[in-house]
């Protein structure tokens, strides 16, 4: 039989837009109660608003991912709130994509905080919640954790990065029940491109996707429910969902 969400607490990260915000939505109508957490507290505010009059239990929380501390106190908030944590969701990140040479080293260290430590500090926060409940991590990671390309050096090496620590992870919680599944999306169609700061960076990615249907962050929502709404025994540990124009 399939697990069944009623009645059980997921934390998704980057809630505030795209696939965070679809995957939110999409464990709440499964039965979820939902934390949703990020920097933009009046987008919470709204999908609070939103999913709370559909009668799904949620509660929104300010966090940044690169603070340590902050990731403990939105675990602790949670499991004070809902009485424990089943799903995990690690989503939020940023694609600051450009050339090695002459990039604005800022970006890198923007992108390794939030895509690599903060899914890093989240995840060990929530650990002995998610023995205990023998839960659920799910990271949004990327083809860019497959498939390297000048041009997007740092992204590709922090999506690496992370399905590396999550197969670690993976091996060392399994037998205990935990499942680690690693979701790698294509193109989707969100607000991500739009934080680039290389102009050239962000006219070549646009050039690269410009012909070419994109997936919408529903798409991703539905690998992620598909994961964690599998029976006990089943560990989906990895998802590769592109969109079908997409070479
Ligand atoms: P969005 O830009 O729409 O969403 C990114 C989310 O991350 C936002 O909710 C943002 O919220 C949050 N975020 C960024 N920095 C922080 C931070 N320091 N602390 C907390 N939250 C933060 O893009 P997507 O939905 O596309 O991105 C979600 C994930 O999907 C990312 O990990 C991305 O790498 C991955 N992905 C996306 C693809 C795409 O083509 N769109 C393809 C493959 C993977 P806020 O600013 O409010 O904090």
């Amino acid at each position: 039989m399939s697990n069944n969400l009623q009645g059980r607490v997921a934390l998704v990260t980057g809630a505030s837009s795209g696939i965070g915000e679809a995957t939110a939505v999409a464990l709440g109508r499964a039965g979820a109660s939902v934390v949703v957490a990020a920097r933009r507290v009046d987008r919470l505010a709204a999908l609070e608003e939103r999913l709370a009059g559909e009668g799904v239990k949620v509660l929104a929380l300010e966090l940044d991912v690169t603070d340590e501390a902050a990731c403990r106190a939105a675990v602790a908030r949670t499991v004070e709130a809902f009485g424990g944590l089943d799903v995990l969701v690690n989503n939020a990140g940023v694609m600051l994509l450009g050339d090695i040479e002459g990039a604005d080293t800022t970006d890198w260290t923007r992108m390794v905080s939030t895509n690599l430590l903060g899914v890093m500090f989240l995840t060990h926060a929530a650990l002995p919640h998610l023995l205990t409940s023998r839960g659920a991590v799910v990271q949004v990671s990327s083809t860019a954790a497959r498939v390297v390309r000048a041009g997007t050096g740092v992204y590709n090496a922090t999506k690496a990065g992370l399905n590396a620590f999550s197969e670690s992870l993976r091996q060392e919680v399994t037998r205990r029940g935990v499942r680690v599944t690693v979701v790698e999306p294509g193109v989707v169609d969100t607000e991500l491109r739009e934080h680039i700061t290389d102009p050239a960076g962000r006219e070549a990615v646009e050039q690269r996707i410009a012909d070419l249907r994109q997936l919408h962050p529903q798409d991703v929502a539905n690998a992620v429910l598909y994961a964690v709404q599998q029976p006990d025994h089943v560990a989906v540990n990895e998802l590769l969902v592109r969109p079908t124009d997409q070479t």
